[in-house]
């Protein structure tokens, strides 16, 4: 098979759908392999990386998506990318259909067949190609939020370790899935005092067994959340309802009973934000204030680490690229129903419940 992967062109992204390894795996595989000149520049892979790997660079996103029987990239396609899409061509890629009827209706129109990585499932009931990211966007949590908390950055002067004789700062984290499990796990390992929250109590008796002794549980009551969150230097929000907008835990009137200059870094942005004071920023400007608390609030954390995340995404993705490549679509779906539950658009229709759902068309 052709596999295309063009340079990603939505706003602050850098990174790239392939790595030069993964680049090298499907060659290797008896694939040829199309890179758009300069694709991975933003996560650090020159040009000469992957001819190295055996792949072949393409001046530009025309003759990529003209030439390449697969399309691999990170973001969503634009409109530019939509319109040069056509009919059999696979795209493999992050989509977030449901609340975009707009790209929608273009990937219907195309006629190419979409596998979003939000929607592959494993074994767990987990989401495989979501899970890195979730990764990256909780270790990055703490450490953003260590940085809200310098003074010069608005917050109220506190080092999340303290140093001997003055204590560590006191950081909540809302939710203890993947992404509140990895920024308790770097917090307590800055030397700030944790507690994670979480209302699932089977999570929680897993985070105890794992993790008791480096931060502590509790129950995510509103009590409980009320007390913590008056307490805390540094809270971070990280909880998620599969296939909803995250709850509003944190209201403006709890803002009040915190520390002024007390930080909030909302992982949870991208479905709205737990915290009713938050909304989405960027890299350029990603911090603002409400009644003297900090708010770090961007909805693509993980592009802050690029070079990491497109390593972490590639090494997720790469099994599935290969199977993909290695059998087509179609064969490669069904012997896979986990991959299958990627497939969102195929010859013009929506093929995944739960997005056609959302958009109210026919699956
Ligand atoms: P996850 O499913 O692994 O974990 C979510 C946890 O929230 C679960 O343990 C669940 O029990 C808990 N939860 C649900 N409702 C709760 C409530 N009311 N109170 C306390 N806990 C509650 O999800 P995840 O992968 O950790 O993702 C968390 C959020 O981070 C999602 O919204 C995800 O989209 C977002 N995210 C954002 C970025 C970014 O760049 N901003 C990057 C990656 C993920």
């Amino acid at each position: 098979m052709i596999i295309g992967c063009p340079t990603e062109i939505k706003p602050q992204e850098f990174r790239v759908g392939m790595t030069p390894h993964a680049a090298r795996e499907a060659v290797t595989h008896g694939h040829e392999v199309l890179i758009q000149a300069g694709a991975g520049i933003g996560a650090g892979f020159d040009d000469a990386a992957y001819e190295e790997a055996g792949a072949r660079i393409l001046p530009d996103a025309a003759s990529l998506f003209e030439q390449a029987e697969m399309i691999v990239k990170v973001k969503e396609p634009q409109a530019g990318e939509r319109a040069m899409l056509r009919e059999g061509q696979i795209l493999f890629t992050y989509l977030h259909l449901a609340p975009d009827p707009e790209q929608t209706r273009d990937l219907m129109a195309s006629g190419c067949t979409a596998i979003a990585y939000e929607t592959v499932t494993d074994a767990q009931g987990g989401l495989p190609l979501l899970a890195p990211m979730s990764e990256v966007a909780g270790k990055l949590a703490p450490q953003m939020g260590a940085w809200t908390l310098q003074k010069a950055n608005g917050g109220r002067g506190v080092l999340m370790g303290g140093v001997p004789g003055v204590g560590p700062a006191n950081v909540v984290v809302i939710g203890g899935g993947v992404v509140g499990t990895h920024a308790a796990r770097v917090a307590a390992g800055m030397g700030a005092a944790v507690t994670v929250l979480d209302r699932s109590l089977p999570r929680m008796r897993y985070l105890d067994d794992v993790f008791g002794g480096v931060f502590a549980t509790r129950f995510a009551s509103q009590g409980n959340l009320a007390e913590l969150v008056t307490e805390a230097d540094l809270v971070i929000g990280a909880v998620l309802v599969p296939g909803a907008a995250a709850p509003k835990l944190v209201t403006r009137e709890q803002l009040k009973t915190m520390k002024p200059g007390a930080a909030i870094v909302d992982v949870a942005i991208d479905q709205g934000g737990c915290f009713e004071t938050s909304r989405a920023t960027t890299h350029q400007d990603p911090v603002f204030e409400v009644d003297g608390i900090m708010h770090y609030c961007v909805a693509n954390m993980p592009g802050a680490v690029a070079r990491t995340a497109t390593i972490a995404l590639g090494n997720a993705t790469m099994p599935y690229m290969l199977a993909l490549a290695d059998k087509g679509w179609r064969q490669a779906c069904a012997d896979d129903p986990h991959l299958s539950a990627g497939l969102n658009v195929h010859a013009g229709r929506i093929t995944h419940p739960a997005v056609g759902e959302a958009l109210k068309l026919d699956v």
